[in-house]
């Protein structure tokens, strides 16, 4: 049975537009595909790295929770993911948000994703897929934090039309 469920992307090492155009054409393997725009935001922990990039996707999986994660970490390794420390820079990040209204709790998998609520670089990408979209029954549109976003707009919504290039 297909779910709906909502991917974090996030690149601040390499070429990030090019790794997450990758990421996108990956997910579109398990299913369909939506992306939000693309955003640059300024790095949560550790402030001397680079911006990152964001997005979020919506894909709508026959997948369960747990094969989903397991094709989410193959593709950050795949994509060659490097990852100095904690909250530190990386090549790739792929955070499962939401999968479906289901509310998961076990050691590899929390769902709704942790701090979903705090991070504008999360909440506002999703506002882009569905403005009416609620977690835990609040809404995300009414957050506080949408009214004072760090976020800067890279590309619209067609930014991962184009398919990547091998290689
Ligand atoms: P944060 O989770 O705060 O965004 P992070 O993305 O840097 O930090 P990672 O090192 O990428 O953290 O992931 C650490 C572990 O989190 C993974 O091994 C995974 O098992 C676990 N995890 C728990 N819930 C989720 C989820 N919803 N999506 C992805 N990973 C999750
Ligand atoms: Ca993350
Ligand atoms: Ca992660």
């Amino acid at each position: 049975m297909s779910v709906i469920t909502y991917i974090g992307l996030g690149s601040n090492l390499g070429d990030s537009q090019q790794i997450l155009r990758e990421a996108v054409h990956q997910l579109r393997q398990l299913g369909a595909v939506k992306v939000s725009k693309l955003y640059h935001s300024p790095p949560m922990g550790p402030q001397d790295q680079p911006h990152y990039h964001n997005a979020v996707a919506q894909l709508v999986t026959d997948l369960a929770p747990l094969a989903l994660l397991d094709e989410l970490q193959r593709i950050e390794n795949e994509s060659g993911r490097v990852r100095l420390r904690r909250w530190g820079e990386r090549t790739l990040d792929l955070d499962l948000l939401l999968y479906a209204e289901k509310n998961i709790i076990n050691e590899r998998l929390n769902v709704p994703h942790i701090g979903i609520l705090e991070r504008d670089f999360v909440v506002i990408p999703l506002l882009d897929l569905d403005s009416k979209l609620e977690v835990n029954g609040q809404s995300l549109q009414n957050l506080e934090l949408v009214q004072h976003s760090t976020l800067t707009v890279l590309a619209d919504t067609h930014w991962a039309d184009i398919e990547p290039v091998e290689g």
